[in-house]
């Protein structure tokens, strides 16, 4: 019986820093490579490149993803609370005018960086080629 392949191989380029698992490196908004360099340089821009192990992380290309994922899911939740309040106690339309800003917007920054962060992490993991030099100049990439 052939062994299962370790989650977590370690990285033949940083030999003393073990490869995170992308749910990891998500949910701690850290460098896929590494687990150490941040992710964000700003509230949801990518940094150029890690601190850490120098990752090109500009050459990430999570594109609409994460977004479409919060639309859908943010929006399913606050549509189906906004419902379930409505019919269990009928507030004013001013409650719900106050009410249902912040936790959209709250709910979608960290949602976008929780989301684009899993994206990229697993695009790290099965297109890592996209990181390497040259990558922006690829046939892929025109
Ligand atoms: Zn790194």
């Amino acid at each position: 019986m052939q062994s299962a392949p370790t989650p977590n191989p370690p990285n033949p380029e940083f030999p003393g820093i073990a490869t995170v698992s992308p749910l990891a490196a998500a949910l701690s908004c850290a460098c896929p490579r590494c687990g150490q360099g941040r992710l964000y340089s700003g509230m949801l821009t990518v940094a150029g490149t890690c601190t850490v192990c120098g990752l090109a992380l500009h050459r990430h290309d999570s594109g609409d993803g994460p977004a479409v994922f919060v639309i859908l899911v943010l929006g399913g939740i606050v549509v189906g609370l906004a419902l379930w309040l409505e019919a269990r106690l009928a507030p004013p339309v001013w409650l719900h005018a106050v009410l249902w800003p912040p936790i959209i917007l709250g709910g979608a920054i960290a949602m976008l960086r929780l989301l684009k962060a899993l994206l990229i992490a697993l695009q790290f993991r099965h297109r890592a080629h996209d990181y390497e030099d040259g990558a922006d100049q690829g046939p892929h990439h025109v």
